[in-house]
């Protein structure tokens, strides 16, 4: 059959066109049911083998993790896809593919901040910071797999007293999402917020003027970057292919071209996230924030620390 059936949680405007795109080209039919990733997973277990599903997209590494866990993928080994993605990026059990990857970044008030006053996720503890930081709740994935990226580098200890001084410091409980804490800055809620990178250039490249207008009132810092440190937690939007991929050919296919230099492309232009090749260069607005460091923990720690994560997130009063 000429068409390939995808349940995915991603959720921006770039990747019907990615699908579009990939008809053109192919002819193969993109399906795409949305919803968000645990409620994917639940739908794949319970269809089990009668599954339409070939593709699993998530914005997460934990629940692609997850997903391999509980049995609902299967191994791909495609020397295309191989050779089109960066290689630290990669699942090591082989499980999923990355397709793009977003740092989890701090972003500053202009007017109220320097660059210098800021350092580490550790260091937003600090007294300094009280009454002035801004996250989203601790429900949210992006947040999940931040503090698990803590837990993994420094222990459950450390991550309970890191999320106790950012829960001190909160300039508000926390609500929202990424992009609306970055319009409380502009607001003058709070002074520091911790966000997803693409938002930002998605805010900068606007057409609303209260989004651009927040995202010209904001400078991205990447956390973590001195020679001793980790670098700045990164996350990837991945795929993996089901278990019982009724399409499996065309799915592959569908991998190949999300991975190939044009998709890559497409994918940094509109969505501002990071390209999984390498041989692809971000957007220009995402140029203009420089280089980083990113942190090269194996990104199925974040789902293998996740538990813990919410575990301390609930003990600590992080919302
Ligand atoms: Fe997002």
């Amino acid at each position: 059959s000429k068409e390939v059936n995808l349940y995915s949680q991603r959720h921006y405007a770039v990747d019907k066109l990615q699908y579009e795109n990939f008809q053109k080209l192919t002819g193969i039919k993109v399906n795409v049911i949305k919803a968000n990733a645990d409620e994917l997973i639940e739908r794949l277990k319970n269809e089990g083998e009668d599954s339409p599903a070939d593709l699993f997209v998530t914005v997460d590494a934990g629940k692609l993790y997850r997903a391999s866990k509980m049995g609902l993928l299967q191994k791909i080994s495609n020397k295309i896809i191989d050779t089109n993605v960066s290689p630290d990026l990669k699942d090591k059990n082989g499980y999923w593919i990355p397709i793009t990857y977003r740092a989890r970044i701090l972003v500053y008030s202009n007017q109220r901040v320097e660059k210098n006053d800021l350092s580490t996720y550790e260091e937003l503890v600090d007294e300094k910071w009280k009454g002035r930081i801004l996250a989203r709740s601790s429900s949210n994935a992006y947040n999940q797999a931040l503090m698990s990226s803590i837990v993994a580098n420094l222990g459950s200890d450390l991550a309970s007293s890191w999320s106790k001084g950012i829960v001190r410091n909160f300039a508000r409980d926390p609500k929202g999402s990424d992009r609306d804490q970055v319009k409380a800055i502009a607001a003058g809620q709070g002074d520091i917020a911790i966000v997803n990178s693409y938002y930002i250039g998605l805010l900068l490249s606007s057409e609303k003027e209260e989004e651009l207008n927040a995202g010209k009132s904001v400078t991205v810092f990447f956390p973590n970057q001195a020679e001793n440190e980790r670098g700045s937690h990164i996350n990837v939007s991945g795929i993996g292919l089901a278990k019982y991929s009724p399409n499996k050919e065309n799915a592959i296919k569908l991998m190949e071209y999300l991975t190939s230099e044009e998709a890559q492309n497409t994918y940094v232009n509109n969505s501002y996230e990071y390209p999984a090749n390498p041989n692809v260069t971000p957007s220009e607005i995402v140029q203009s924030w420089g280089t980083f460091k990113r942190d090269t923990l194996d990104l199925n720690m974040l789902g293998k620390y996740r538990d813990e994560a919410i575990r301390i997130f609930d003990k600590t009063g992080w919302k």
